[in-house]
């Protein structure tokens, strides 16, 4: 089956034969008459993972909860409007991200308190997870309503699983920080525990986390997982400094989670502390995509 493009946000359009009809007509849900489909709960904020590339992974209830919620609050209505755009979804946006993400949740609570049914979704992947959400999914959850996940799309699981790392444990630490100590510590930390840690990083500091490793610990694996779900996938498997080697003659392009297996044998220290486990919401200058200061 062809690949539908490997990222959504590019903005022309997808050729028509190439979007699931799911969106478009309820023959096409399996095994499912859309009297036997519940329908959305007033008073729920649902929580709808996107594609992280590929349109096809969508899943039909997200598709389902986007097309009958009352409004959409999503990271950025621009990328939204385009993934609903591709199918065939009109629905009311408001914004919600992560400088605006308590005011919209007030506002957000208020209409929970009507009875609306809400939809929250990040630019791509899972909410809450490294992107905005997790302020909000409290706030409600303490306001006595209820929260719904609409599972789907999440790098982190699609780059550990994929990797042939252990999967049985593993931390995962979202983006580290940005200044030198906090960063090296934070590193330091992680790489005493047995689990496989996983990180999101950005093009710009991949160079910079393998050459942290080099120095903290070249024996480990180390796994680059790169565009996941698009055109260009591939997974880039070795110890750190055969991968910075690479590293330095490719372009600083795409999008990364790094795998970094976990301690092993007689170094393995006894305890996981649990403020390792684990911060996924550093403000946003730790997140972007931009060079490093330091
Ligand atoms: N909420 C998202 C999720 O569920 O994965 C993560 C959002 S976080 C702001 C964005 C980071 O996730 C990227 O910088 C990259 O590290 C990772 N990521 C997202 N999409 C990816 C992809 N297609 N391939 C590899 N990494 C990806």
């Amino acid at each position: 089956m062809p690949r539908l493009e490997p990222d959504f946000v590019l903005p022309f359009a997808l050729p028509p034969e190439m979007i699931p009809d799911v969106a478009h007509s309820n023959t096409s849900r399996p095994q499912a008459e859309p009297q036997d489909l519940a329908p959305l709960v007033p008073g729920t904020l649902y929580l709808v993972a996107t594609p992280i590339g590929n349109l096809e992974d969508i899943t039909l209830r997200a598709i389902r909860t986007l097309k009958e919620c009352d409004f959409i609050a999503a990271e950025d209505t621009r990328r939204t409007g385009i993934l609903l755009n591709r199918f065939g979804i009109e629905k009311r946006m408001i914004s919600c991200f992560q400088h605006n993400e308590r005011r919209r949740g007030a506002e957000i609570l208020e209409a929970l308190k009507a009875g609306a049914r809400v939809a929250l979704v990040s630019d791509a992947g899972t909410p809450a997870i490294s992107d905005p959400g997790e302020r909000l999914v409290r706030s409600v959850l303490d306001a006595g309503f209820r929260v719904e996940s609409v599972p789907g799309p999440c790098a982190l699981i699609s780059a550990l699983t994929a990797s042939g790392t252990t999967c049985d444990q593993f931390l995962f630490a979202g983006f580290l920080p940005h200044k030198s100590g906090q960063r090296r510590k934070r590193l330091t930390q992680l790489l005493a525990s047995p689990a496989t840690v996983v990180l999101y990083e950005s093009p710009f500091r991949v160079e910079r986390l393998l050459k942290e490793l080099v120095e903290l610990d070249p024996t480990r694996h180390v796994v680059l997982a790169r565009e996941l779900t698009k055109l260009h996938e591939e997974f880039l498997r070795g110890n750190p400094v055969d991968l910075l080697q690479d590293w330095q003659k490719r372009p600083r392009k795409g999008e990364f989670v790094a795998i970094i297996s976990g301690m092993t044998g007689a170094q393995t220290p006894t305890d996981v502390s649990d403020d390792m486990l684990v911060q996924t919401h550093l403000p946003s200058r730790e997140r972007s995509d931009e060079p490093d200061e330091d």
